[in-house]
């Protein structure tokens, strides 16, 4: 016997290899995500609607914020959620993000 657990090793080295791609696959998820998001500021455009971005609310959209809010009722409605969703989401990681860097 050389003392080591090779059934071990293997499970081990399989699970961290899962986990691994786990996280690959999550990260360059959020970074399409991101792209998309980052060419629609770059265009200084709302992401969810596409409307020019504004400084205030008052005047439209900002940046995490759409001013549209179409009615469910309304044909965009599906799709505009998915990417108003897609910005909270973003927003909070970036929020989350930002709370670590600054402790
Ligand atoms: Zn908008």
């Amino acid at each position: 016997m050389d003392g080591i657990d090779w059934k071990a090793r293997a499970l081990a080295a399989e699970e961290s290899l899962a986990t691994q791609v786990k996280i690959t696959a999550e990260v360059l998820e959020r970074q399409q995500l991101t792209y998309e998001v980052l060419r629609s500021f770059q265009s200084n455009r709302c992401y969810a609607c596409n409307w020019p971005l504004k400084a205030t609310i008052q005047y439209g959209c900002t940046p995490f914020n759409c001013s549209m809010r179409p009615q469910e009722s309304w044909p965009l409605y599906e799709s505009w959620k998915k990417r108003f969703d897609e910005l909270e989401q973003i927003h909070a990681a970036l929020s989350a993000a930002q709370g670590k860097e600054q402790g």
